[in-house]
């Protein structure tokens, strides 16, 4: 027997949610399948997720992957090309690509293949991060419309708070504003604006978090808006004793028992991707029900109440989050979003898709 912490990625689940997004938008979807696919691994996510019309990610050796794994769609670098060398490769392998500032623009000047590369232009309208300020967009624009090297160019722009109240209201409009004159294909909305604003959804769409089965929002859960969990982290009990009160439990003592109370320890730490900064009271699940984390998350483990479950012992299974316990909650405790703790998923814990 091997240590019985395990990932379970729910491929049908994968399935079920590409089908949420068809039936919210008539867009083609770019499924965002960077950083690991979420921690959900990139060829099987890619694989169950193969009726998107394009995929869009950050590595191009990834890109190079899903190519010579068979995919035809389009690919999309989302941070575009770092210098003129890689530009070759990208024709070579049909690679689109976001551009997002000057000097990309200037690595272009020297290539000299013809019709290679489809471009995706990225507008900043309020995010500050990424993409072209409104008075540099014309020339941008007139440069890559004019450049024998590229094909077609998509526009783009990305929300700072679609998940928010604050909407996308501004940032949409300064957008539309930006754009007018041109006649391009469209790509605006994250899972967010997918969700709530059908006046972002244009000719592609970018949902992300939402194929994983989470939701983007902090009011609307998963399974309300029809979504799966793909994945599952489940792990067992290992150990279980009786605390007195007074008794502390774990790293610096920071859970201290008020009264006698039955405890256990999991196989599941921060070396798992487990947060060590989820606090004490945590939601998780021991025998399918709903108890808390006690103390400090350490490395390999962590405790839990099983004050509730008299019927707990060694060996009963624990589910850290997905089926039955929503990433979101525990990001929620945690400090943090469903994001960062599938991303963050390590490189020990076993894998199993089905
Ligand atoms: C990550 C990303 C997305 C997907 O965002 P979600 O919130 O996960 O849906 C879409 N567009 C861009 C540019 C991104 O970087």
């Amino acid at each position: 027997m091997s240590r019985p912490i395990q990932a379970r990625i729910d491929l049908s689940a994968l399935k079920n949610n590409l089908r949420v997004v068809r039936r919210i938008a008539s867009s083609r979807i770019m499924a965002v399948i960077k950083a690991n696919a979420y921690g959900h691994g990139l060829l099987r996510a890619a694989e169950a997720l193969k009726e998107a019309e394009g995929f869009a990610l950050l590595d191009v050796r990834d890109a190079i992957a899903l190519r010579e794994a068979g995919f035809r769609q389009t690919i999309l670098l989302l941070e575009g090309f770092f210098s003129a060398d890689e530009l070759p490769l990208l024709a070579e392998y049909e690679l689109a690509s976001v551009i997002h500032n000057p000097q990309q623009l200037a690595m272009l000047d020297a290539f000299p293949r013809r019709n290679a590369l489809p471009v995706w232009l990225k507008i900043n309208t309020g995010m500050n991060r990424l993409g072209f300020a409104p008075e540099q967009l014309a020339a941008a624009m007139e440069k890559l419309k004019s450049h024998p090297a590229i094909t077609e160019v998509t526009l783009m722009t990305h929300f700072a708070h679609a998940d928010e109240a604050e909407g996308v209201a501004e940032q949409l409009e300064r957008f539309k504003g930006l754009t007018a004159a041109w006649r391009a294909p469209r790509s605006l909305a994250n899972s967010a604006a997918l969700l709530r604003y059908p006046a972002t959804h244009g000719e592609w769409v970018r949902p992300g978090i939402m194929l994983y089965g989470a939701s983007p929002f902090a009011d609307t859960g998963a399974q309300q808006l029809g979504l799966q969990p793909v994945m599952t982290l489940s792990s067992e009990i290992i150990s279980v004793r009786e605390l007195q009160a007074g008794d502390r439990v774990g790293y610096a003592g920071l859970f201290r028992a008020d009264k006698a109370m039955r405890i256990g320890t999991v196989a599941c730490g921060y070396a798992d991707g487990y947060p060590r900064h989820a606090p004490t009271g945590t939601p998780i699940l021991v025998n399918g029900k709903r108890t808390r984390t006690l103390g400090r998350v350490s490395m390999d483990m962590l405790c839990v109440d099983l004050g509730e479950l008299p019927d707990a012992a060694v060996g009963s299974p624990v589910t850290l989050w997905g089926n039955g316990m929503p990433v979101e909650e525990v990001a929620a405790a945690a400090g943090t979003i469903s994001y960062e703790l599938t991303c963050a998923l390590t490189a020990r814990v076993p894998v199993a898709a089905a």
